[in-house]
């Protein structure tokens, strides 16, 4: 898909998603949804959040199909329900190099144009709290993109050894030998080592 046959969000297109109807997407919420919520196992706020999160980012970015197009990477920012709703929506995985995840601990994620690296950070700001008796869905569904989100358009440095791809380089750690791919080992009294053995490992030996 070029960028000419990808239409941008405009002013007008945001009016029309916040109104409830989705213009590019091929995809309805209700399929979206339905993804994320069989990826993650349950329905919760933050899978109805990361699924309208995604829908945002790709609207963004004019993406009809992420399916389709796939020049894109999505960052999220908390390790939890949100990072699998964002995950099944746009497709992007750890795994494929397209999902990043900054320790954060916010219910945010932004979606950038790996071509421009320019894109959209999407962060909750929610005042409404639903009660246990709510369905939740049909809670959040009544309230507007805008009411929920706060969005910012921002621009993110893509490093070629954080792309998709064959790994850009891959050493072996002088002290302990378990190789190191795509730029993540470190330099110290001029031994390459892993991060493991330079600033130490997040488990103990035994
Ligand atoms: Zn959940
Ligand atoms: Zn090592």
């Amino acid at each position: 898909m070029t960028k000419e046959t990808t239409p941008r969000q405009g002013k007008d297109q945001l009016k029309d998603k916040v109104e409830g109807k989705t213009v590019y997407l091929k995809n309805s919420f209700e399929q979206d949804l339905k993804k994320a919520h069989e990826f993650h196992g349950h329905i919760c706020t933050g899978i109805i959040f990361g699924t309208r999160i995604a829908r945002i980012g790709l609207n963004h970015l004019g993406i009809k199909d992420p399916a389709e197009n796939k020049d894109f990477i999505v960052f999220v920012e908390a390790d939890r329900c949100i990072a699998d709703a964002v995950s099944a929506v746009t497709g992007c995985t750890l795994g494929k190099r397209r999902l990043k995840w900054f320790d954060y601990g916010k219910m945010a994620a932004t979606f950038v144009d790996m071509n421009s690296q320019k894109g959209i950070r999407i962060v909750t700001a929610a005042s409404q709290q639903p009660t246990d008796d709510m369905d939740l869905v049909s809670f959040w569904n009544a309230i507007a993109d805008e009411d929920l989100f706060r969005t910012e358009e921002v621009t993110i440095k893509l490093h070629q050894e954080d792309l998709p791809g064959k790994p850009s380089r891959k050493v072996t750690c002088a002290a302990c030998g378990e190789a190191v791919m795509d730029g993540r080992d470190l330099l110290l009294d001029d031994k390459i080592l892993c991060k493991a053995c330079a600033n130490g490992a997040y488990y103990q030996k035994g």
